[in-house]
């Protein structure tokens, strides 16, 4: 059993540090507002009032919070992981965030002789409170096979997916199919609402057809009933579609379906909707459509 740091106990983090809690590890829970650790020290765990506290005697250190800006100032920020954590300890970066900040990161735990991996998640909030989450690890072959017991006990595929970066790179992909399916079943929702056809059988034998996907699965409840509550910020989804226009850019790959999605999440997000589910989406084709009086 190890003494795990974990850093960010929000939506994702607060159900993943539990998890490992209730798995007999002791850990050392830290979040920016003191309250959220409540839920992890009920699952037997312990909270830290500050990110030097937390890592201090830890042998992993968790971390999960929204975006680059806020892993790097939690990592190499002052009073952060770097300037406390103990040299050998492995740093498991579970955040969505850009796969360039992660190589930078990576190099400076180097020189701190810390080791980190970057293991961005895909399966959202029921995926972390039911520990099925799909984890794309980067980093060494190493320091993944010491921490495959950790991710098994918060995941259910756990695929180590090349050197230092290479997760990001994954989850990137993972973002620009999900926004691209969400987009399309929210097109489709409201077309069929167009015609009064009874949207909850139309999507019970779509589903069970080529147009069926765990997208259909976990968000169609969300569209039929107008309830957007998160789940996972339109925010943080259009923090992602920065990510993967930005990395196919630079990579010189054109990714047209993405540009324009990733458009629709910048529109949602400007009208106001950034802090409902990425479900929400469809919010923005009724008003494209007109179709705001439902
Ligand atoms: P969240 O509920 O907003 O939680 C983020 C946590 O990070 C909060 O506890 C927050 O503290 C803390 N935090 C934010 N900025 C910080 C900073 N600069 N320094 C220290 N702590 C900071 O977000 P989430 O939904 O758990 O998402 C976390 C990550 O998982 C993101 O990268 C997201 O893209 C990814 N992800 C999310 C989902 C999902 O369905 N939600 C699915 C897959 C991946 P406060 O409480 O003080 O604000």
């Amino acid at each position: 059993m190890s003494t795990i740091a974990f850093l960010g106990l929000g939506i994702m983090g607060s159900p993943m540090a539990c998890h490992l809690a209730r798995a007999g590890h002791d850990v050392v829970g830290y979040n920016r507002t003191p309250d959220k650790t409540r839920p992890l020290t009920e699952a037997g765990g312990r909270a830290a009032s500050s990110i030097a506290e937390a890592v201090t005697g830890a042998d992993v250190v968790c971390v999960m919070v929204p975006d680059s800006p806020d892993v790097q100032q939690v990592l190499a920020g002052e009073g952060g992981v770097f300037a406390h954590a103990a040299p050998g300890t492995l740093v498991i970066d579970f955040s969505s965030i850009r796969p360039d900040v992660t190589v930078a990161l990576d190099e400076q735990a180097r020189h701190r002789k810390l080791r980190l991996l970057d293991a961005p998640v895909s399966g959202g909030e029921a995926g972390a409170r039911n520990a099925t989450l799909s984890i794309m690890v980067g980093g060494s072959e190493a320091d993944f096979a010491e921490a495959k017991p950790l991710f098994d006990t918060v995941g259910g595929t756990v695929v180590h997916v090349g050197p230092s970066g290479s997760g990001q790179t994954v989850k990137a992909a993972n973002q620009l199919i999900v926004a691209s399916n969400i987009q399309a079943l929210s097109e489709a929702v409201v077309f069929l609402e167009s015609y009064g056809v009874d949207t909850d059988a139309a999507l019970e034998v779509l589903g069970g057809g080529l147009a069926g996907s765990k997208v259909l699965d976990q968000k169609r409840q969300n569209m039929l009933t107008r309830s957007f509550d998160p789940g996972f910020r339109i925010e943080l989804h259009h923090k992602d579609m920065g990510i993967v226009t930005a990395a196919a850019r630079e990579a010189g790959v054109v990714t047209p379906v993405g540009a324009l999605v990733a458009q629709l999440m910048a529109a949602a997000k400007a009208a106001g909707d950034g802090g409902l589910d990425h479900s929400g989406l469809l919010r923005g084709v009724e008003r494209l459509s007109g179709r705001t009086d439902r």
